[in-house]
């Protein structure tokens, strides 16, 4: 039986992320029925069958034992199919399709909420947000991503319980909210998130209204890293080190975190990119993360930067016509070591000159360079 999400999906004719299949199979019956299987979570009775190099999770229908640290349940007991839809958080997630009778198995009016377009607890919200809070942030993340709105009792527990959120791992937060931020409908989403208060929760004095930056959201077709670097860098201006304080707390991988740091860093430099010279911009752009940074820039000030500012970055850009990467540097270290120079902060200097005055007259041959350097 394909279960939750996945029968949403379908039945909303979009493609699943990922397929759930729910059975009356113990996960031992599954891994003998199968030749490739992976025992992911035995003592949840999740196994993960590998059909045509393809992952499917197969789960058997089974009821969540007491949720006591608001978290996860103490134990899961196998059950019936109806107590297995009951388990699920909201009714549009709650559904089983079979895939032989051809058939929607609905034990909680999943199909009406879906044509109502709407979000509801399975059950009472204050228990089921009082079991798991991840799911208050759950139900934000399925407006974000299917512009439904969430039905009103639901929406009061929300407000209840995101005081609680604190109880859930910063890996599962982390999780939902980018696929918050992925949604088509991110900003609705947003000044949801806001008005319940889930917001101050999470993001302690990150108390910027989420309209302010819809110009950002609008935009769409972020790529992960980027929405992250976006996200933190409107909402923390203190200082790098708040900013890394935070990119740890939210468990972010650290190339991630280097790459907020580094946009950051950027940001002067950025603003006055217009009274750089081009050859500068593309000394920057040839950074590992400047057009990283170039983007996020472009993409915060959007609709608001000056014409010899584009006009600027363009020129910088040429820079690299034809190539994949700017030139190597004809002149190292050691030659000016060999011209007279004493090893020492002047030659960092020189060198720096010497590649700008490279780029910008397009010298090729070492010699050309250095005897500028003589000249002087
Ligand atoms: P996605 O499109 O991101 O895969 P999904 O609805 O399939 O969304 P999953 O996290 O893959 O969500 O979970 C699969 C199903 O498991 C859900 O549809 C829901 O029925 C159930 N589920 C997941 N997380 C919870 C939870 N915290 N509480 C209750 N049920 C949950
Ligand atoms: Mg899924």
């Amino acid at each position: 039986m394909i279960a939750g999400g996945a029968v949403r999906d379908l039945l909303l004719g979009v493609t699943p992320n990922d397929i759930d299949i729910a059975t009356n199979a113990t996960p031992e019956q599954v891994e003998a029925l199968f030749e490739k299987t992976v025992m992911v979570g035995r003592q949840f009775g999740v196994s993960r069958v590998i059909l045509n190099g393809q992952d499917i999770e197969v789960a058997t229908f089974r009821t969540d034992g007491e949720y006591k640290d608001g978290r996860k349940p103490e134990k899961v007991t196998y059950s019936s199919e109806k107590e297995d839809a009951l388990r699920r958080d909201f009714t549009i997630n709650g559904m089983f399709y079979d895939p032989i009778k051809k058939e929607v198995i609905d034990y909680v009016s999943g199909q009406k909420d879906l044509m109502q377009r709407m979000i509801r607890t399975v059950g009472d919200p204050n228990l089921r947000f009082k079991e798991d809070k991840l799911r208050v942030l759950r139900a934000i993340r399925f407006m974000s991503q299917l512009g439904f709105h969430i039905e009103q009792p639901t929406q009061e527990a929300m407000k209840l319980y995101s005081e609680s959120l604190d109880q859930v791992s910063m890996e599962r937060i982390r999780d939902e909210w980018l696929k918050l931020l992925k949604g088509q409908h991110v900003i609705g989403a947003l000044a949801k998130a806001y008005d319940l208060k889930i917001w101050g929760k999470l993001f302690d004095n990150w108390n910027h209204k989420p309209e302010m930056y819809n110009h950002i959201w609008s935009q769409g077709g972020f790529d992960d890293d980027k929405l992250w670097v976006l996200w933190f860098l409107i909402h923390v201006r203190e200082s790098r080190e708040k900013l890394a304080e935070l990119g740890f707390h939210w468990k972010l991988p650290k190339e991630l975190i280097k790459k907020i740091i580094f946009c950051y860093d950027s940001l002067s430099l950025l603003k006055g990119l217009n009274k750089t010279e081009a050859v500068d911009v593309a000394i920057f752009l040839a950074q590992p993360h400047g057009r990283l940074a170039v983007e996020v820039y472009e993409s915060i000030h959007r609709g608001k930067l000056k014409e010899d500012w584009s006009k600027r970055l363009q020129e910088g850009k040429a820079f690299f016509k034809g190539l994949e990467r700017l030139p190597e540097p004809l002149v190292t270290g050691e030659d000016l070591i060999r011209f007279g120079m004493t090893p020492g902060p002047e030659i960092a200097k020189k060198l720096k000159e010497l590649y700008r005055n490279q780029l910008k007259f397009k010298v090729v041959q070492k010699e050309e360079l250095l005897k500028k350097l003589i000249k002087k």
